[in-house]
């Protein structure tokens, strides 16, 4: 199995796409192995089976150009950090040896993304102990990089994606069971906040947000818990052409 460089988390199908699908795009552009894993099933949510749910998953994926996509099978809407869980996330960690991971952010309103925050710190830290035998030769990940969700915060950095916004669209139209798709029949019954037409504009209007801060078209924020070191800080502030 060929390790990866990055490897994003999310606790639901769509969630790395909606939040972080533009940085991890570029990433994988830019060569690096890339990877995505999505904790649960999405069998709890209002709409799609499972069965759809993985397909839309795997194309999205695809969209997206990783080498590697997973989908574990804990519960959606009680993801727990339990003993269990961490276990899963350890074997997936030993498994594919990625360098960094994304994670939601902790302070979130879905208690399933929050628990995935500590569930994927938690587990990369315990995946770099020996004596929690998998099977598998122990690793610890370099660094976890924070994507946001519902609650802003003041980002240690903002990923330009103006050039992968597009794909990245492309990526969250995939989940044709969840976002808005002007063809879809819904009934009052199913109607959900991400499959409305305002939720998919939202997903621009923030992107626009955030790379307005930097000066460019489309931008992510992120949040690394530790500060960050730079070996020259001149390479921070390129010059304009
Ligand atoms: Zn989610």
């Amino acid at each position: 199995m060929e390790a990866l460089e990055v490897l994003a988390f999310g606790a639901h199908p769509d969630d790395v796409e909606l939040m972080a699908g533009g940085t991890i795009i570029k990433l994988a552009k830019l060569g690096y192995p890339t990877g995505m894993v999505s904790l649960t099933a999405g069998e709890s949510g209002t709409r799609g089976t499972p069965a759809e749910r993985a397909r839309e998953f795997a194309d999205a994926a695809e969209i997206m150009g990783l080498s590697a996509h997973r989908m574990l099978d804990l519960p959606d809407g009680f993801v727990s950090a339990d003993r269990e869980s961490k276990l899963k996330i350890i074997r997936i960690l030993r498994t594919y040896r990625p360098r960094i991971l994304f994670a939601p952010y902790w302070r979130t309103r879905h208690p399933d993304h929050g628990t995935c925050s500590i569930l994927v710190r938690e587990a990369a830290f315990l995946s770099g102990l020996k004596k929690i035998d998998t099977g598998q030769p122990a690793h610890r990940p370099a660094k976890i990089i924070y994507y946001c969700e519902h609650y802003p915060f003041q980002p240690s950095f903002i990923v330009d994606v103006s050039d992968t916004i597009e794909q990245r669209l492309k990526a969250v139209r995939a989940y044709k069971s969840q976002i808005f798709n002007a063809d879809a029949v819904y009934t009052d019954d199913d109607k959900t906040y991400v499959s409305s037409p305002e939720y998919f504009q939202s997903l621009i209007s923030r992107a626009q947000f955030w790379g307005h801060r930097i000066g460019v078209l489309y931008g992510e924020p992120f949040l690394v818990r530790e500060p960050l070191g730079v070996e020259n800080p001149l390479l921070l502030f390129p010059a304009k052409s």
